[in-house]
């Protein structure tokens, strides 16, 4: 496992060679995207240089808030998380779908197909990795598969950070997503002073590790970075309780803490926005001025806006309550019977980005404590 390296020998790779790394994987063909500052918070976009990287910055984050600081020295990777995630790089926020053009006696109709280059993924977190395998099985797991999606998902390169420090929104430990990375990525990173421990999870890792001709690591090297994955693992402050999850939420489809959240929630969709394996969209028609041609477009919708359950003339959700419930019940109970996994990977970005601090894991822990009636 690439996580923690119990099968493969680990080794370093010098925070001053980062930058062979990236000019590697462009060189072959990459397109290497990780975590980079745009607008005062951390999404995931191109890397050029590692100077792209939120180099000397750390994230405060709570329920409600999300600030960069700027903590100093060489960490490369010490910003948890972000509002971006893998999702928009696969599953992009707005793209035309197909193009219509009136032609003589008739129309034409093209599918938009868009060159794409593999990805290299450098510096995501475990818990972005397990929300794309959720978005897979949801784009491509099934019958019907989404051309677009697979298109830019083939060819993946995964290179992990493991994290060594939780931020006060994350509960992956609770949710079997974190903080180290899961088996199958390519390779796993462990940030150390001046240097990244390198596990190696598949072959293609391996190539990368033999071409840049890293040194084997130290085993104090490797406790070191274990003992600290291990650490964060047991610091995270919020967990969710997924004992009978499923059969609590079923049952409390008229638990009182619905009414409750549904006091304070805007219904402003921002937590269907960040969250990594959100998937909703709408398809609009976007007609040409000129009368002779569109497009069809899709682009990210949400389950939170009064529009999405409009349908022949009804809203079947009218009101925050159904909405909310809809959303949560969904993420952590229906979503199993759906795609056979939580649709919740615990990274907590729903938690910061939310403007008036709802917390998931509080409002389960609320229904769960008020089951059955009584009042928590
Ligand atoms: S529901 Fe919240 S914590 Fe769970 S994956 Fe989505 S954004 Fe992350
Ligand atoms: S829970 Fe928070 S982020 Fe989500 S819709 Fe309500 S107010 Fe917006």
């Amino acid at each position: 496992m690439a996580g923690t390296g119990e099968s493969r020998a680990a080794f370093l790779l010098p925070k001053d060679r980062v930058n062979d790394l990236i000019d590697l994987l462009w060189a072959r063909g990459f397109r290497v995207v990780g975590p980079v500052v745009r607008n005062g918070a951390v999404v995931i976009d191109e890397v050029r240089a590692v100077q792209d990287l939120p180099v000397g910055r750390r994230d405060d984050q709570e329920a409600g808030v999300y600030r960069l600081q700027e903590a100093g020295g060489d960490l490369l990777f010490g910003v948890v998380n972000g509002p971006g995630s893998l999702k928009g790089i696969f599953y992009l926020p707005r793209e035309p779908l197909i193009e219509m053009r009136r032609e003589r006696g008739g129309f034409a109709v093209r599918e938009v197909a868009e060159e794409t280059q593999p990805v290299a993924a450098l510096g995501v977190r475990p818990c972005d990795l397990a929300a794309l395998e959720i978005q897979d099985r949801v784009f491509i797991g099934g019958r019907f598969r989404d051309t677009h999606y697979e298109r830019r998902r083939q060819g993946l390169l995964s290179i992990v950070v493991n994290c060594t420090r939780a931020a006060p929104t994350c509960f992956c430990s609770s949710m079997g997503t974190g903080p180290a990375a899961p088996a199958g990525c390519d390779l796993a990173l462990t940030e150390l002073d001046g240097r990244l421990l390198v596990d190696v999870g598949s072959a293609a890792g391996e190539e990368l590790v033999g071409t840049l001709a890293l040194e084997v690591a130290p085993p104090a090297d490797v406790a070191a970075a274990r003992s600290e994955v291990d650490a964060c693992a047991t610091s995270m402050a919020r967990a969710v309780d997924r004992s009978d999850l499923p059969g609590l939420l079923f049952d409390e489809v008229e638990s009182p803490q619905w009414d409750d959240v549904a006091r304070r929630c805007l219904s402003c969709g921002n937590c269907t926005m960040v969250c990594p394996t959100c998937f909703c969209h709408a398809v609009v028609e976007v007609p040409a001025l000129d009368n002779a041609s569109s497009q069809r477009v899709r682009q990210w919708d949400s389950c939170f806006s009064y529009e999405f359950a409009h349908i022949a003339g009804k809203n079947f959700r009218p009101r925050i309550r159904d909405r909310y419930r809809q959303w949560l019940t969904h993420k952590l109970a229906s979503w199993i019977d759906q795609f056979g996994t939580s649709g919740c990977v615990g990274c907590g970005r729903c938690i910061s980005w939310c403007p008036v601090g709802i917390d998931l894991t509080a409002e389960v822990a609320a229904i769960r404590a008020r089951r059955g009636g009584t009042p928590s």
